[in-house]
C-alpha cells in the first residue's frame, strides 16, 4: 500500500467510517456509487471492487461487463451530510478498470480526461482549470418533489434579508471546506433563486473530480433544507440561464504560466493565443459535450450573459472566450464561457484541452478579439468580423460532434459513439414530444 493508502485506512480507524462509497461517473456525467462496508477499504485498495458495468449508462455490452474499481486514495472525503452519532461515511472517486484487459476502461471519463492531461504532458505542459458553476434553488411542493418556485427575490450579489438562501449557501459551503474544497467566493447571481460558489483552480482531473463532487454536496446539503438545487441549464425562461464557465491555463514543467507574456496587448503567449484560437475552431463539436441536453440550448440565445457567437473577447461577456483581467502572471487564463452544469465535466475538459492543444500542435494564431457587444450585431455585421454562431439545438451539435475529428478523438471511439448514439436519441425523443408551449399556442387557436 502507499502512504497516501495507509493514511486513509488510519482515518476510517480514527474518525469511525462505517461506509465507503465507492464513485465514478458514467458518460452522461451523472455520478454513481456504490457503498461498501469501510472494512473492505484495504481490498479495495490492494485488488479493487467488482462491479457489473453492464448497467451504466453507457458502459459496455452485457457479454463484458464485469469491471473492477480502484479508489483513488487523493480522493478520500467524509460525507459531511451523512455523519451522526451512529458513525460516519466517506467517499473516494475510482478509476474504472476492464478485468478483461486489466487496462484503464475506455468508457470511464475519467480516464479519458487523463489522456488529454498525458497528452498536454508529453507536450511539456500541465492543464490547470477552474469552473464557475451556478445553480437554482428551489421550493418543494408538499410531496417534497421540486418545483421551479425560487426561495428568494434577491438579484446580482444581494445581500441577506433579500438573500434568504444565504444560511443555504453558509451550509453548503461549510460542506465543501470539510471535504477539502477552497472556497473562493460565492455570491446570489442575476436571476431570482440562482446562485454561484467558486473554488480555487487545480489540475483538471481533481477539478473535474470537484465539479461531481460539488453537485452533489449542493444538492444534498440544499434537500437538507428543504429546497432543491438543479444545475438544469435553462429551468425558468426569458430570465438568465446558469452556465458552468471554465477557465483554463497551461503551466510549464518547472510551474511557470505557459498562457502568460508580459508583453502582449492581452497578456497572452502565443501558447496561449495558439490553444484559444483551437478551442474556437473546434467550438461547435465541443459544444456537444459542454452542453449536452436539450434544455442547453435555451440557454444559449442572445441577452442572458451566455455565449452565442464563436469569437473572443477580452472585454464583453457576449463572446464565447473571454480573457479575464489577471493581477498577477500565474492567473493568465482564458475563460470559455459555453460549458454548463449538466456537461459532464470529466468529458467537457478533455474536449476543450484537446481542442487547444491542436490549437498549439498546428502553430495556430488567435483571430483578433471582438470588443462590441455582439448581441448587438446582426447578420450582416457578424458576416463582416467573420463570426460563426454556436450550434442552436442538441441536433446540429451532434451533428458537428460527428464531423469532427479531434473533438471525437478526444473522448475517444468508445466514449463518441455511445455519448453521439444516446444523445442524437434524446434529441429524437424531444422532437416528437408536444410540449406545453403548444399546447398554449395552438390548442384553442386552430
Ligand atoms: N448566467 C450566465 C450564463 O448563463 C453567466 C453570468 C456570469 O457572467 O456570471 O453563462
Ligand atoms: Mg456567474
Ligand atoms: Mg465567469
Amino acid at each position: 500500500l502507499t502512504s497516501t493508502e495507509e493514511t486513509v485506512l488510519e482515518t476510517i480507524e480514527d474518525e469511525d467510517i462505517d461506509f465507503l462509497r465507492l464513485q465514478f461517473t458514467d458518460i452522461l456525467g451523472v455520478v454513481k456509487n456504490v457503498s461498501v462496508p469501510a472494512r473492505q477499504a484495504e481490498k479495495a485498495f490492494r485488488e479493487g471492487i467488482y462491479f457489473d458495468g453492464s448497467s451504466i449508462e453507457g458502459f459496455v455490452r452485457i457479454q463484458e461487463s464485469d469491471m473492477r474499481l480502484i479508489p483513488d486514495p487523493n480522493t478520500f472525503a467524509i460525507l459531511p451530510w451523512r455523519t451522526n452519532e451512529h458513525g460516519a461515511a466517506a467517499r473516494m472517486i475510482c478509476d474504472v478498470v476492464d478485468t478483461t484487459s486489466g487496462e484503464p476502461f475506455a468508457g470511464d471519463p475519467r480516464t479519458v480526461l487523463k489522456q488529454a492531461i498525458d497528452r498536454a504532458n508529453e507536450m511539456g505542459y500541465t492543464v490547470n482549470a477552474a469552473p464557475e458553476p451556478e445553480f437554482f434553488l428551489f421550493e418543494e411542493d408538499e410531496e417534497g418533489r421540486a418545483t421551479t418556485q425560487t426561495n428568494d427575490a434577491g438579484g446580482y450579489f444581494d445581500v441577506a434579508p433579500k438573500d434568504l438562501a444565504s444560511d443555504v449557501r453558509r451550509d453548503i459551503i461549510y460542506g465543501l471546506e470539510s471535504m477539502g474544497f477552497e472556497i473562493e467566493a460565492s455570491h446570489h447571481e442575476v436571476a431570482r433563486g440562482q446562485h454561484e460558489i467558486n473554488f480555487e483552480y487545480d489540475d483538471a482531473i481533481s477539478t473535474a473530480d470537484n465539479v461531481a463532487t460539488f453537485r452533489t454536496v449542493v444538492r444534498a446539503i440544499a434537500a437538507q433544507h428543504d429546497l432543491h438545487a438543479t444545475f438544469m441549464p435553462k429551468p425558468i425562461a426569458k430570465v438568465n440561464g446558469s452556465g458552468m464557465h471554465m477557465h483554463v491555463s497551461l503551466f510549464t514543467e518547472d510551474g511557470e504560466n505557459a498562457f502568460h507574456d508580459g508583453d502582449d496587448e492581452f497578456d497572452l503567449s502565443e501558447t496561449a493565443h495558439a490553444f484559444l484560437e483551437g478551442v474556437l475552431e473546434h467550438a461547435p463539436a465541443i459544444t456537444a459535450v459542454a452542453n449536452p441536453t436539450v434544455n442547453s440550448y435555451k440557454r444559449l440565445v442572445p441577452g442572458y450573459e451566455a455565449p452565442v457567437y464563436v469569437a473572443w473577447s477580452d472585454r464583453n461577456r457576449s463572446a464565447l472566450i473571454r480573457k479575464p483581467a489577471a493581477r498577477v502572471p500565474a492567473a493568465s487564463r482564458i475563460e470559455l464561457r459555453s460549458p454548463d452544469p449538466s456537461c459532464n465535466p470529466y468529458l467537457a475538459l478533455a474536449a476543450i484541452i484537446q481542442a487547444g492543444l491542436d490549437g498549439i500542435e498546428r502553430g495556430l494564431d488567435a483571430r483578433d478579439p471582438v470588443r462590441d457587444n455582439i448581441y448587438e450585431f446582426d447578420e450582416a455585421k457578424r458576416a463582416e468580423h467573420g463570426i460563426d454562431t454556436l450550434p442552436s439545438n442538441l441536433g446540429e451539435a451532434i451533428d458537428a460532434f460527428e464531423a469532427d475529428d479531434v473533438v471525437q478523438s478526444a473522448l475517444g471511439e468508445h466514449v463518441s459513439e455511445k455519448f453521439a448514439e444516446a444523445k442524437r436519441q434524446e434529441f429524437e425523443d424531444y422532437l416528437v414530444d408536444v410540449s406545453q408551449w403548444e399546447l398554449d399556442r395552438y390548442l384553442e387557436t386552430f
